[in-house]
């Protein structure tokens, strides 16, 4: 046993020296002063301390205390000495820090003995349960898969940063989030799901600097709590450090992923609170996801006003589709001899509804988000096949309907087959109504979508490629899906008469389509001369506001009526 007594009264420390030696393999280190009691417990290894309150440099409290800031590597227990039998004393005492009392007049070599002993045998139990308290103040900070801090610990090093801003230095933070992880770990599973959380983790704490904090805050969501002089240039190196980590794929047993990322950044600045800060990384974060591939976004004002849309859109969404409130207009689409052969189903917002008015250009991508696109989608097919066997039952046997499709309800299983029913149940064929589907949807290259349009072409129903001239424009799509008619895009009409860039290109895309037997569509005519240029290209059928705008289903049979009461066998009105 290692002894250390710190004690200024020599005859004193002579007695104990004398009652200690009496136990074999007992090695003592006698000191007069706090100073020098200090240096001999921060150099060497203890088991026990005799020390005595009065001393000539500090009382004993004042050297316990001391003794805790020193932070030792083998702490050991400590027994405070005193002259006089004193109980607040001893009370103190604990509290400081010491594991016993004693009175200097009790030194006896039993009662020696045993007070050293009991105060190592407690200081060992006072040890341990500290250390797993340590232990567990730590688990509860730390995220247990990736080791890196949790969103707690996370919250909490924010906060400090907060209330610690200097003028010299400047904060922000980085929330990232893996695009589509719901995705990888469905179809990967679990395993691998985690496993790219790992690397992920691993890939951003090897790219920050020591002092920036990195946590794991959601399921696959990470942050980056940083603070620099100059901010702005330290995000961007950041951030581009970041991008660059992250940008090749992720290696697993039998697979290989590749992901991408989208990152929302905001400043910590003087008046935002931790509140302030978490929302608005996640509206910039939000935003980056609304966008594809790799995406950084910055907050600024005008997020809040855009998420904000965006959730009354959502909540829009869900309300009216339950119920069944959104509505269809009609776009016709004239063949070249200028009769209407087929209307567009377009869908639109409920007008007067609560949650304000969106266009569908707005709608459509948070509906193919929040997964509403389904019921959408078949909601606007139901209504465009009623509308058009009306149709028909006016004696209109030639007019096509128009449905546009997004990618994601190409997924849908048994689409065709629910399509073709809901056909026969209105009374119309599948020949009667044609699907328009983007590029998009074809890029995918996926057997299930392939497998999916060609069931659909075998059902009777017409593909139409829409907004041709906006993506990939590609002639291997046009060639190796069974595409029968192709829609030009009206950003590849010409914008005036000498626009020759778009008269050359829209000359070549349209013979390009006619080449392998597409019929063209062109969309976007608002003009007489667009109409003229349009019709000399040979496209057999146009689109646009020349003709006329969508239109609600009561104003096209009123439209048609008029026609049948002018015209004594009803066709296909000319507009
Ligand atoms: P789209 O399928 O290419 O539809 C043509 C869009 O161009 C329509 O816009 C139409 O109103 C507009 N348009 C037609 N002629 C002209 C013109 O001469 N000048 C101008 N400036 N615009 C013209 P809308 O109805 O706002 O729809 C926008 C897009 O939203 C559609 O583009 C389509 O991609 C999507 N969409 C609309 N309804 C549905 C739907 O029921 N399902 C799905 N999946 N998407 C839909
Ligand atoms: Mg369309
Ligand atoms: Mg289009």
């Amino acid at each position: 046993m290692r002894v250390l007594i710190i004690d200024d009264d020599m005859v004193d420390r002579k007695d104990i020296v004398r009652v200690l030696q009496t136990q074999a393999g007992t090695s003592i280190v006698e000191t007069a002063t706090a100073q020098e009691g200090m240096a001999a417990l921060t150099n060497i290894k203890f088991d026990i301390v005799l020390l005595d309150y009065l001393l000539p440099d500090k009382n004993g409290l004042e050297v316990l205390a001391g003794i805790k800031t020193l932070n030792l590597s083998h702490p050991c227990g400590i027994i405070l000495m005193s002259g006089n039998d004193d109980s607040e004393l001893l009370e103190k005492a604990l509290e400081a820090g010491a594991q016993d009392f004693l009175g200097k007049n009790e030194i006896n070599q039993q009662r020696l003995q045993r007070t050293i002993h009991l105060a190592r045998k407690r200081f060992e139990l006072e040890y341990h349960v500290r250390k797993s308290q340590e232990r567990s103040k730590i688990a509860a900070r730390m995220d247990n898969l990736t080791r890196l801090f949790n969103r707690t610990a996370f919250e909490t090093a924010l906060e400090k940063m907060l209330s610690s801003n200097t003028e010299y230095e400047e904060g922000a933070v980085i929330f990232l989030d893996v695009d589509n992880f719901k995705f990888f770990n469905e179809c990967y599973g679990h395993e691998v799901g985690d496993e790219l959380l790992k690397q992920v983790a691993a890939r951003i704490k090897q790219v920050v600097d020591k002092n920036d904090q990195v946590a794991r805050v959601g399921s696959n969501e990470f942050a980056v709590l940083f603070k620099a002089q100059d901010i702005e240039t330290k995000k961007r190196r950041l951030l581009n450090r970041l991008l660059k980590a992250l940008d090749f794929p992720f290696a697993f047993d039998d697979v290989e992923i590749n992901c991408t990322f989208s990152i929302g950044c905001t400043f910590l600045g003087n008046e935002k609170s931790k509140k302030d800060i978490i929302k608005q990384a996640n509206l910039a974060l939000h935003k980056a996801k609304g966008e594809s591939g790799y995406s950084v976004t910055e907050f600024d004002a005008s997020l809040s006003a855009e998420i904000e849309k965006q959730r009354k859109m959502k909540e829009g969404l869900e309300f009216h589709l339950n119920r069944g409130e959104f509505n269809v207009v009609y776009q016709p689409i004239i063949a070249e001899s200028g009769e209407t052969v087929s209307l567009e189903a377009l869908v639109r917002w409920p007008e007067n509804s609560p949650f304000g008015h969106f266009r569908p250009d707005e709608f459509i991508p948070i509906s193919e988000q929040n997964q509403t696109i389904d019921k959408l989608g078949e909601f606007v097919f139901k209504q465009a096949v009623e509308t058009l066997a009306s149709l028909k039952s006016r004696g209109y046997n030639d007019i096509r309907v128009s449905v546009n499709f997004s990618p994601i309800q190409l997924n849908q299983w048994e689409l065709s087959v629910r399509l073709v029913d809901l056909c026969r149940k209105a009374g119309v064929s599948p020949s009667d109504l044609v699907l328009e589907i983007t590029e998009t949807a074809l890029l995918s290259n996926d057997f299930a979508t392939k497998r999916m349009i060609s069931e659909l072409a075998t059902a009777g129903f017409t593909i139409s490629l829409d907004d041709f001239g906006t993506g990939y424009s590609s002639i291997s799509h046009l060639i190796n899906f069974p595409i029968n008619q192709v829609k030009m895009d009206r950003s590849v009409v010409p914008v005036s008469q000498d626009d020759s860039k778009r008269k050359n290109l829209l000359s070549s895309l349209v013979s390009m389509c006619k080449s392998i037997g597409a019929v063209v569509v062109i969309e976007g005519i608002e003009e007489q001369w667009q109409a003229d240029f349009c019709r000399a290209l040979r496209a057999e059928k146009q689109q646009g506001y020349f003709y006329s705008k969508p239109i609600s289903f009561a104003e096209l049979t009123e439209k048609y009526l008029q026609s049948e009461e002018e015209t004594a066998a009803p066709r296909c009105a000319s507009m």
